[in-house]
């Protein structure tokens, strides 16, 4: 294999012994072909373009070969769907390679194994845990997670990463045949809550303990010495849980499937799905056309990622040992999740003080938004613009809004708060437009990069990855990818079919 001699995998996971996991090799694909790569990823684990380039990576990356230092293997987990337990799930269609060093600049972590990302391949064949599923992945599902991933990293938004995306003109059957790809993703760990939950229902306190002693030593080593590691650890991911749905929230991102076994114990976006970004602003929006009573919609985020959170206190109460304890790690999410996101909306406002009356100032303009569905990213992108004296500049975002009366009294409120902190027109617009990004990964135009992909031209995902790489700058060459969404897009409609 002519696979530079770094490229070699490690793999942290599998200390932990046989009942996590079952090793087993990728099932081989025919004809694969690389249709992206993310140049960010490659040079984080020091794979050189050419490299990328050759036969010898598509081999490896569609799981045609395993590479000599590479122990393949497929967890086990188990989670409550759409609040229900559904008993075990597992990496039904993922299969762990090993884990890479980055060896880019900011990776220097003095702790070597800070340093370790584990690569998984997502549709390389069935696994012990494939239940109905065959193990695969399709072009449409697998593009939209590279891009959207590397998306979500552009927003700094914790997420799983995306390396690369092998294709194959073998079908997979899903409503119809679709052309068959394999993502390959990382993350310093692909470990759920369901993972924990697995082992608290089978009745099994030794491999929890195992499991959270686990994590805690691979990834929160700082706890370690603390009174009760256990709790430490549900507090501080109920902390970045909360956080992390707060930031969603503030993008107008929805995961689509806030199921257990989807809930990273890093508090990244991990799986996925039938995701998407909110266009015109409809609070009650249900991205995931298979969520029929809205479990998991825009508005509900934040109360799922707390139920979520319970569930994993409920599997962590054993080790914590007391309820009250674990109620205590609990609370933190209620109080964590309110102070993020309002320091977070008052970013987006452009305030840099915070005043009796600014939730208000918030809501109003919020509920404005909804009342007419106006969009999303750009009722908050081109709110920047407005200025302490009103001007012909605001005309953009006042295009927005349908009712403009409503509008003119809430910029008339807007304004006297900006003026109460006085605040300066140039250095705001600056500070706003960092925080509210001008380009998501809207719906269609994914849908666009998928309909191109699947004719062999590969050069709009190339595209949406460069433009998605700095969604807050001003790049006037594709200022139609931040334009508003054309009719057809209200159209599209994605499911858990993937
Ligand atoms: P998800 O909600 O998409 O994250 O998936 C829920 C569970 O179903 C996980 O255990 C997946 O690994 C499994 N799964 C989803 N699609 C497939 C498939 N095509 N083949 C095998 N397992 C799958
Ligand atoms: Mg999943
Ligand atoms: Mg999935």
């Amino acid at each position: 294999l002519q696979m530079q001699p770094d490229l070699s995998f490690q793999n942290r996971f599998t200390q932990l012994g046989v009942p996590f996991f079952t090793t087993l090799h990728p099932s081989p694909i025919k004809n694969p072909y690389l249709i992206a790569v993310s140049s960010t990823m490659l040079k984080k684990f020091g794979i050189i373009d050419a490299q990328a380039n050759s036969a010898e990576f598509i081999e490896v990356f569609s799981g045609n070969r395993v590479h000599p230092t590479s122990t393949p293997l497929a967890a086990v987990y188990s989670g409550h769907q759409f609040g229900v337990w559904a008993g075990q799930l597992g990496d039904g269609r993922a299969i762990l390679l090993g884990e890479l060093s980055a060896v880019d600049e900011t990776s220097q972590a003095s702790n070597q194994s800070a340093n370790l990302h584990e690569i998984q391949l997502k549709g390389a064949g069935m696994t012990p845990y494939s239940r109905m599923g065959d193990g695969r992945a399709v072009l449409r599902s697998s593009v939209r997670e590279f891009l959207c991933s590397e998306a979500m990293a552009g927003l700094g938004i914790p997420t799983s990463r995306a390396l690369c995306i092998i294709g194959s003109d073998q079908y997979t059957m899903r409503e119809m045949p679709e052309k068959t790809a394999i993502v390959t993703r990382t993350a310093p760990s692909f470990l759920r809550f369901g993972s924990f939950e697995h082992w608290y229902y089978n009745d099994k306190p030794e491999q929890l303990q195992q499991l959270a002693d686990f994590v805690i030593q691979q990834y929160y080593p700082h706890l370690q010495e603390l009174e009760n590691p256990y709790q430490e650890l549900l507090k501080e991911v109920v902390i970045k849980t909360a956080e992390l749905v707060a930031q969603w929230q503030t993008v107008g991102f929805m995961h689509g499937v806030l199921n257990t076994d989807n809930m990273s114990i890093l508090g990244l976006t991990l799986d996925y799905g039938p995701f998407g970004f909110m266009d015109g602003f409809d609070p009650a929006h249900i991205c995931n056309h298979s969520d029929s009573q809205g479990r998991y919609s825009y508005q509900m985020q934040a109360r799922i990622g707390q139920w979520n959170c319970h569930a994993l206190a409920q599997a962590l109460l054993p080790l914590i040992g007391s309820i009250e304890a674990t109620q205590e790690a609990l609370s933190c999410y209620a109080e964590h999740y309110e102070s993020y996101y309002a320091q977070r909306l008052s970013e987006k406002f452009g305030l840099l003080e915070t005043l009796p009356g600014d939730q208000e100032l918030f809501a109003d303009y919020l509920a404005l938004m909804a009342a007419t569905h106006t969009d999303f990213t750009l009722a908050f992108r081109n709110l920047s613009q407005v200025t302490l004296a009103p001007s012909a500049q605001e005309n953009a975002l006042r295009d927005l809004f349908i009712d403009r009366e409503k509008l003119d009294q809430w910029l008339l409120v807007y304004r006297q708060r900006l003026q109460q902190e006085h605040s300066v027109d140039a250095e705001r617009t600056v500070r706003m437009n960092q925080v509210n990004p001008k380009y998501v990964l809207r719906n269609y135009l994914a849908q666009q990069a998928i309909e191109k992909a699947e004719q062999k031209d590969f050069s709009e995902i190339d595209l949406l990855l460069k433009i998605l790489a700095n969604p807050f700058a001003e790049q006037a060459e594709f200022e139609r990818y931040a334009q508003l969404p054309p009719d057809w897009a209200t159209q599209l409609s994605v499911s858990c079919s993937s």
